[in-house]
């Protein structure tokens, strides 16, 4: 039936609205309107589930890419040179418990994030959501 409820889905809570992003802004995406009709987003923050505060310096992928992270090939630094890696890891488990928790089998996830992208370097969260079988969609 229209408008019934199709199941969650794990958004990232930038994108929804939220102002969580390394420099304290939120990425707002208009097109997230569309894709959510008749789900109900479950908003997800890795980087302030796994302890980091807003605003926070930058951090990128250094070595390798999510899967990297995950494997302990590679590593998360920011840019004062801090060693994130842990906190990236614990927030991308934190976001897949909620997944489950909630019952998301896929997640919408930010494009160019070192823990949400998905082309290009895939990041912490979205590798552990690929590995553990969501679907994943990036905006
Ligand atoms: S891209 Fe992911 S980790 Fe970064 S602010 Fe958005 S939800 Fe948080």
């Amino acid at each position: 039936m229209k408008g019934q409820p199709r199941g969650t889905v794990l958004v990232s809570a930038c994108l929804l609205g939220a102002p969580c992003r390394y420099d304290g802004r939120d990425k707002a995406n208009p097109s997230l309107k569309t894709l959510l009709e008749g789900r109900i987003p479950v908003p997800v923050c890795p980087e302030q589930l796994g302890g980091l505060p807003t605003p926070r310096p930058p951090a990128g992928l250094v070595g390798g890419d999510g899967f990297d992270v995950l494997n302990g090939t590679a590593k998360v630094i920011d840019d004062r040179g801090r060693d994130v890696t842990e906190q990236f890891k614990q927030g991308a488990r934190a976001a897949l418990l909620l997944a489950r928790s909630s019952g998301a089998r896929s997640c919408i996830l930010k494009a160019r994030s070192p823990s949400c992208g998905v082309r290009g370097l895939t990041g912490v969260t979205a590798a552990l959501c690929i590995l553990e079988g969501l679907e994943v969609l990036e905006l």
